[in-house]
């Protein structure tokens, strides 16, 4: 059932996993639920951190009776070795288990972040003992930088790279991705639905499966219904239409390359200001959702938090993305202020 090796890992996966940020937003239960839903439908790859709050801990909880059958990869921001064995032993024990099959480096981004990592006493030096004691099999790294990744790679120091890629980010298809296949080194996809902004979820995962550079796509999903959803499309034929294409076109024109992906590492703002939430209700909230009361009273209070902005500039270092997110924050708002006023939805 549409398996394939992860690159030099040699673990055999089925090219749907499971990204394990969303299901930090529901509830305990809700969360096992889905995981073990996941698990029953044959699905066998797991993929959380040690930043997505409680994600851990439920994956964890859901797949304890299976550990053998399942692989589990998760990954951390620290980047000094002491920090690693730090976050490496809360991760065992929050997924009850005593290896992790896939340990990442977490967003490495800059060269600065690259250079610390692999520096004497850097996070490398960590993980590498841990692969010898066997508490790590395979050794990964993640980054939303194509360039840096394809120079990280060719140190043939990582197993799979996990990358974003999806219809408004096509950069990793030109050079990252064909590179990993011929080094054998497993790609692994995250935000496909370009963090909820395009219009049509099924046709982003499938314009992802349809690569045969990518080898394994993890969707974030809170939900038995979305997972089922997503396991249908994986199922079924992934060429595209071109009822499809035409859509894909369409949102090209919609959200241009300056869209909000709704990843949040431009947290924390010294200020308060919800950014993501300013930058996506127009174009991505309300067109799905219409306006209600709580909306209303949010675009509010974001406007109130916007006018305290400092100009620290701090939110613009840290999004992968390179919004021009000063820039950005107060059209969005006046558009949205507008909006509110006449309580207009905006137009596909
Ligand atoms: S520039 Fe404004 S929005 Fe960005 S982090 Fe600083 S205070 Fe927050
Ligand atoms: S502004 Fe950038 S960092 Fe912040 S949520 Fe959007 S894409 Fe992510």
């Amino acid at each position: 059932m549409k398996a394939i090796k992860l690159g030099r890992t040699g673990l055999k996966v089925k090219s749907l996993g499971f990204g394990g940020i969303p299901i930090q937003r529901v509830s305990e239960e809700a969360a096992v639920d889905v995981v073990r839903r996941c698990y029953d439908l044959g699905l066998n790859y797991y993929d959380t951190a040690r930043g997505y709050t409680t994600s851990e801990e439920r994956i964890g909880k859901a797949l304890e009776d299976v550990r053998e059958r399942v692989i589990l990869a998760t990954k951390s921001h620290q980047r000094t070795a002491e920090g690693i064995k730090r976050e490496l032993e809360i991760s065992l024990r929050n997924l009850r288990t005593d290896y992790i099959d896939v340990y990442q480096l977490h967003n490495v981004q800059t060269e600065e972040q690259w250079s610390q990592v692999k520096a004497p006493g850097g996070a490398l030096e960590a993980v590498e003992e841990a692969k010898e004691q066997g508490k790590i099999n395979h050794v990964s790294v993640t980054s939303h930088s194509p360039d840096l990744a394809v120079e990280m790679i060719k140190t043939g120091l990582f197993e799979t790279m996990m990358i974003p890629y999806n219809y408004l980010t096509t950069k990793p298809a030109d050079e990252l991705l064909p590179t990993c296949k011929k080094l054998n080194v497993g790609t692994i996809i995250m935000k496909p639905f370009g963090g909820g902004a395009f219009s049509n979820a099924n046709t982003a995962l499938k314009y992802v499966l349809s690569n045969p550079d990518c080898d394994l796509v993890i969707p974030g999903m809170m939900s038995v219904a979305e997972l089922e959803e997503n396991y249908g499309v994986w199922m079924g034929d992934h060429s595209l239409t071109d009822k499809e294409r035409r859509l894909i076109e369409r949102d090209k024109e919609r959200l241009g390359d300056q869209f909000c992906r709704s990843c949040n590492y431009c947290q924390p703002c010294p200020q308060g200001i919800p950014i993501s939430t300013i930058l996506r209700t127009e174009s991505q909230v309300l067109r799905r959702m219409g306006w209600s009361e709580r909306r209303v009273e949010a675009v509010k209070e974001a406007k109130e938090k916007l006018e305290t902005c400092i100009h620290c500039g701090e939110c613009e270092s840290r999004c992968p993305y390179n919004l021009p997110i000063q820039e950005l924050l107060p059209r969005a708002m006046q558009s949205l202020w507008d909006l509110m006023e006449s309580r207009t939805i905006p137009e596909p």
